[in-house]
């Protein structure tokens, strides 16, 4: 019989996987899976030994590993290439903040979507993860206090999953983490943007814009021609209606495509009386033929949407000089196994 991946596995479902347990055993299961990270069942110690065998027989739990790490001296940050099962490649960052460490994490090994300035997408899809897979890139951590879902791949294209991390993440019997304290980051798939404001969640949604028409979002973003914009923008309303949730549009400034004055003034339009909130990033030249915007160019631009009443801040791009941006670690581990 095939083993089952453990570490997805819903409080419930664990449950009725094991009906005959008493219920302060599935707690105990539950626990030294989602809390105290026990990498086998041998490992759970207030469990019978018999038990645990059974355990061992019917579920397995994920692995993962560290291949390998970067460390910025400057910013902190620690970017991670791992490995998952044996099988796949993904990236994680850790972020060290005063008010506590950010994992963003991958929800897919590849990605579909194709943006023309994601090293991601370079390197082609491979397979969805697994929630469990997802939690994994989480508890090797110590100490995280926010999660965004903005490593490889499109949290939205794997919603089953992305859904079933959160239950799992915010239990009270795991690691307890608010869903106020999750982004999750979509290239703009408007159906699952309706999907996922029906669950009505506390979660912060994050929407890649990176162009203020359509026009120039073709030129990067193949979604755009699925989903022009003014269907974008709706579904954002509704979103933003149904939950109460200030919605997030990451900028990617591309000197010369999509950072000038009058780009800045479209924006702040398309985005008028919307619940949102504008973050200005610098483009990783992850691929060629993307420069970024000088540093008084995106001044410029925030100050233009400021003045419009449009929420803005310039984000600082964490982990630029190791390698560590989008993709880039996974892109070259593919390289050289090619
Ligand atoms: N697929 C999701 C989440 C993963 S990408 C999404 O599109 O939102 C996470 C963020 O990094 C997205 O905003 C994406 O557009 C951005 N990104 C990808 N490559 C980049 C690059 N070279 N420079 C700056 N941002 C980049």
């Amino acid at each position: 019989m095939k083993k089952i991946e453990v570490l997805s596995l819903t409080h419930e479902e664990m449950s009725n996987f094991l009906p005959d347990l008493p219920k302060y055993r599935t707690d105990q299961i539950f626990e030294w899976l989602h809390r105290r990270n026990a990498a086998t069942f041998e490992k759970m110690e207030n469990l019978p030994k018999t038990l645990r065998y059974e355990l061992s027989e019917m579920f397995f739990i994920p692995k993962i590993s560290v291949e390998e790490q970067w460390f910025n001296q400057n910013d902190k940050t620690e970017k991670y290439l791992n490995k998952i099962n044996n099988d796949v490649f993904v990236e994680s960052v850790l972020m060290r903040y005063k008010h506590g460490n950010t994992i963003c994490i991958s929800t897919q090994a590849g990605c579909r979507m194709g943006c023309k300035f994601c090293a991601t997408a370079e390197s082609g899809f491979h397979r969805n993860l697994t929630a469990g897979e997802y939690l994994m890139q989480v508890y090797h951590n110590p100490d995280i206090k926010n999660i965004v879902l903005m490593g490889c791949g499109e949290p939205l294209d794997n919603l089953a999953a992305t859904l079933r991390f959160v239950e799992l993440i915010t239990h009270p019997k795991g690691k307890n983490i608010s869903q106020r304290n999750i982004t999750i980051s979509t290239c703009g798939l408007v159906p699952q943007i309706y999907e996922l404001a029906e669950h009505k969640l506390q979660i912060t949604l994050a929407i890649s814009l990176h162009a203020p028409t359509d026009e120039i979002r073709e030129t990067i973003m193949p979604i755009a021609k699925t989903h022009p914009l003014p269907e974008l923008i709706q579904a954002c309303r509704h979103y933003a209606d149904k939950t109460n949730r200030r919605l997030t549009f990451e900028y990617a400034l591309i000197h010369g495509l999509n950072d000038s004055v009058q780009h800045a003034k479209l924006l702040a339009k398309l985005l008028k009386g919307l619940l949102c909130h504008i973050n200005l990033i610098p483009i990783n030249k992850a691929r060629s033929g993307f420069s970024h915007t000088p540093r008084r160019e995106t001044e410029k631009f925030a100050a233009i949407l400021q003045e419009k009443n449009t929420p803005v801040t310039i984000r600082r791009s964490l982990g630029g000089d190791i390698n560590a941006a989008c993709g880039q670690l996974r892109a070259r581990q593919i390289l050289r196994n090619n």
